[in-house]
Formats: C-alpha cells, structure tokens, sequence
C-alpha cells in the first residue's frame, strides 16, 4: 500500500511550472521551477503546435486524466501527446471554423466514434455539441467550462473558460482562438470593429489572473505592432522578455497582462488615441486593425 502511494506521488516528479506573468509577478518568480506540482493545480495544459504556428491544446483535469483537446487538427499528433501525456481524450472544442483550426474535427470523430464535439455554429465539422454564450460543461470531473460568444473574426467564434470546481481559488484558462492574441486580435473576417470592441472588452471582464491560451503564435509580430503604436509602454519590457526567451510564448500571460501592453484593448489610451487619430473606442478599433492590416514592421 505505502509502495502504491509513493509510486503515484513521484509519478508527478520533477514538474516544471512557470508562472504566467502579471503586474504583481517578477520575471524571476515567473521562471521559478517548483519541486512538485502545485497543490492547487487540478487543471493542465498542454500545447499541442501544428502546422507553421497553430495551437491545439489538451485541457486536462489531473483528477481523472480526461482531457477536452481544443482544435485537434493534427490527430495523430494530438493522440501522440495524449498517450504521452496517459489522458483518454473525452471531447473536441472548436474555437471556430476556420479550416486550419476545425479542419481536424472529422478524423478526429472518426477515430473517436461517439465523442463530443463542441462548437458555435453548424459550419464546424462533425459538429455534436452546439454551444452559445453562457453554456457550461464539464470536462472530467473537476474542469468547468464556460462558452463565451465572441462574434466577430468568424460570427460563430467561441471562447473557452475553464475553472477549477474543487480549487476555486486556481487560475481560470482561457481558450481564445483567433480572437484575442497576446498583444493582438483576430482579423475581421465576419464581423466589425463594434463586435471586436465588444469581444475583448467581454474578456477583459474575466479575473486579471487568468492565463491566456490563442490559437497562434504571433506574439513577436503582434509586439511589434503594439510597440510601434504605443512606445512609450513599459509592459512591453515583460512581453519582450518573454518573447526573447520562449519559443512557445501561450499560457504564459494573463488577461491582466493584456490590458497592460494590448493596444486592442487600450482604445481609450492617449497613444491609441494619439495613433488613431479617433477618440471613439469602436473607430479606434477599426483604424487600429487597418494600421495592423498594413503594418510590414
Ligand atoms: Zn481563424
């Protein structure tokens, strides 16, 4: 019994956590390397890239070793990283439809006969599951996910928060596809500047503490971009730290970050306003995505 209980804590041995950034964490702290992983930490994540700079990601709950994967569109290396990682995947979420983040929606429901697929609209492949703003799920047992409607890069956009049940008190996550980026938003593709105004306010609303996890890594460039508007800034100093020194910069910010250094979501800043020419949120916005549209920083 006691060789079982050992053999079970030190399967969690060594673990590396690094802390996302925020206002109130140094760039040391946010390195620090703890010897187990934290008591508090019933949710993980796992980055799975594909393609030039895609994210999927499993979302695991550590109580039952059932994860959700968010964009499975490499499956077999989707189920590599699951095996390798021992969680039985239990359902699909779908940021959108956009092709390089559904596109593996359909092999993926057929290598999983009868598993949950989950989306915003009938355009995302071997769809089960139709969510809306506010529904909730669970994955597993412990992980509670909350649908947050962000029309606007594609009209059917869903972002995903997840929540701890039994350790409120952990950082949420949240899933947010091709609309919010660290230091970036999405393209317009079926919506306007009102609906992406309207998207990244709806995710400022969230804690300042919960981790960020997009569907590209764009960061440098999106950086770029944000300094050339705003280069008086001094958050950029963390985001160009973290840029400099990880290659995989997802999950390692928080939305309280991105109200420090996004420009999307500084509309009523002087140097938004300044580089906009536009005092109203909404026309900032849109001459912002124009500005970015044509940025070649
Ligand atoms: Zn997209």
């Amino acid at each position: 019994m006691l060789f079982q209980r050992l053999t079970i804590i030190l399967g969690h041995l060594p673990v590396t956590y690094r802390a996302p950034l925020s206002a109130h964490t140094s760039l040391k702290a946010a390195q620090r390397t703890f010897a187990t992983t934290p008591t508090w930490r019933t949710m993980r994540v796992v980055p799975v890239p594909n393609q030039a700079d895609n994210y999927a990601y499993l979302l695991i709950d550590e109580t039952t070793k059932k994860a959700a994967v968010l964009d499975p569109y490499d499956v077999g290396k989707v189920k590599r990283y699951a095996q390798k990682e021992g969680v039985e995947l239990v359902s699909a979420l779908t940021t959108h439809h956009h092709h390089d983040h559904s596109g593996g929606n359909l092999e993926f429901a057929l290598e999983h006969p009868g598993i949950t697929v989950v989306g915003g609209s009938n355009a995302v492949p071997a769809l089960t599951k139709k969510v809306g703003d506010g529904d909730v799920f669970t994955v597993g047992e412990d992980i509670s996910v909350k649908c947050l409607a962000t029309p606007c890069h594609t009209q059917d956009s869903i972002c995903y928060y997840a929540t701890s049940k039994s350790k409120p008190e952990q950082p949420g996550l949240v899933f947010t596809g091709d609309t919010l980026f660290q230091a970036g938003c999405g393209r317009f593709f079926e919506g306007n500047a009102e609906e992406m105004h309207k998207a990244l306010s709806y995710l400022g609303t969230l804690p300042d503490n919960t981790i960020v996890y997009n569907g590209h890594e764009y960061t440098n460039s999106s950086m770029k971009f944000g300094k050339h508007v705003d280069p008086e800034n001094p958050a950029f100093q963390k985001l160009d730290h973290l840029v400099k020194t990880e290659e995989q910069t997802c999950g390692k910010s928080t939305i309280g970050d991105e109200k420090s250094w996004n420009v999307f979501m500084r509309l009523t800043s002087s140097a938004v306003q300044k580089a906009t020419g536009e005092s109203d949120e909404v026309a900032a916005m849109k001459k912002l995505r124009d500005l970015k549209n044509s940025f070649r920083g």
